[in-house]
């Protein structure tokens, strides 16, 4: 024991480095012991930094390259306060943790950084948003606080809008309508708005005639919106376009503009919000407010509302033009991984100018990197 103890007096860096190689080692084994399905990704991210780091050799000015713990270690420790996630593509490939994501967040709240889940999928609450990453990651100490779902972007923004005159009884109250799931509708219903999601016919159709003769009852309405709705028919998008019409002080909220989103560990694209709001758009003339990512109103409500400094942030996703183009519009570090929509061919095409999508500060093939 006092041998021990001795060598630890005489030699701390050389002990050091032993916990990182311990840490490291464990952090591998976790890895290897994931779905084969999640270390598929990871291969495959590996390889496509590979492509990075030959491609940015020949570049001036190149993003950051992090393939190891302590440069991204380093950079955290010196540069950040805050750092937001991206979720699907980043901690997970539903519904696997992408290996060492669990790890990543418990380092950051050890070492007291603010941390905030900022995805643009309405489908959840904040609380249904919480119970998930907690079940995923197996990290304790996540609280509401930190989950930024659309939904709750979405019910923040009708709040502030309507705050001078929000009111409880139900004969004033305003009324919001909702073409998207149960949680988004429970997240503004809790924001003290009455919530009207179309009627309750289970048929999808809607003739001219059905049109002409319905009664309306969700009318009148103060501001229509769109969060993720799977169950979107020809039908919902008649009342919403009337109602649309009818109001027209009634702004249309999209909780999303997103194009596809990914689905199963080969990538098949589901089409996103983005394609209901633009139907939506196109037949009522109006064009939607963007409440989710890369909006600056998320921004304001994530780091303005607690005073955070954007410029000692970083935002961590898989998207361009959703994740980086946040960061970047919103004065933060925007680090690109390569576990989810983004390629490296795409990279290669903002390098040769044949793509208009933001280049990220900092790119790693997985979030594991920051663990
Ligand atoms: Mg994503």
């Amino acid at each position: 024991m006092i041998v021990v103890q001795t060598f630890l007096l005489m030699f701390p860096s050389v002990c050091q480095g032993l916990l990182r190689l311990t840490g490291n080692i464990l952090r591998n084994s976790a890895a290897l012991s994931s779905s084969s399905a999640t270390t598929d990704v990871i291969r495959e991210a590996q390889q496509e930094m590979n492509k990075m780091n030959i491609l940015f050799s020949q570049y001036d000015n190149p993003p950051l390259l992090w393939s190891s713990h302590e440069e991204a270690q380093c950079f955290i420790d010196e540069k950040l306060d805050a750092i937001l996630f991206d979720c699907d593509g980043v901690l997970y490939r539903s519904p696997d943790e992408i290996p060492g994501a669990g790890d990543c967040i418990r380092r950051l709240l050890d070492a007291k950084k603010e941390v905030f889940f900022v995805t643009n999928n309405a489908a959840s609450n904040r609380r249904q948003l919480q119970s998930k990453l907690q079940k995923v990651l197996g990290v304790d100490g996540l609280t509401e606080d930190m989950m930024v779902s659309s939904s709750f972007s979405c019910s923040e923004f009708l709040r502030k809008k309507f705050l001078p005159s929000l009111d409880l009884d139900p004969t004033t109250q305003k009324r919001i309508h909702v073409i998207g799931s149960e949680g988004l509708c429970e997240e503004i219903r809790q924001a003290g708005f009455l919530v009207t999601c179309g009627d309750d016919s289970d048929t999808s159709s809607m003739s001219r005639e059905d049109l002409a003769t319905y009664t309306f009852p969700e009318d009148p309405i103060d501001a229509v919106v769109v969060g993720h709705d799977i169950n979107f028919t020809f039908r919902k998008l008649c009342i919403g376009n009337v109602l649309l019409q009818r109001n027209s002080q009634a702004p249309l909220i999209a909780t999303n503009l997103d194009s596809f989103d990914l689905v199963g560990n080969d990538a098949r694209h589901i089409p996103g919000n983005g394609c209901v709001v633009k139907a939506l758009e196109y037949s009522s003339g109006r064009t939607a407010i963007n409440v989710g990512k890369p909006s600056k109103l998320l921004a304001d409500i994530v780091l303005g509302d607690r005073k955070i400094d954007p410029s000692r942030s970083m935002i961590v996703g898989d998207r361009l033009d959703t994740d980086i183009q946040f960061g970047q519009s919103s004065g933060m570090y925007s680090a690109l991984v390569l576990t989810g929509v983004t390629s490296a061919s795409q990279i290669e095409m903002i390098v040769k100018g044949e793509s208009e999508e933001p280049m990220p500060s900092i790119i790693m093939p997985h979030v594991g990197i920051m663990a």
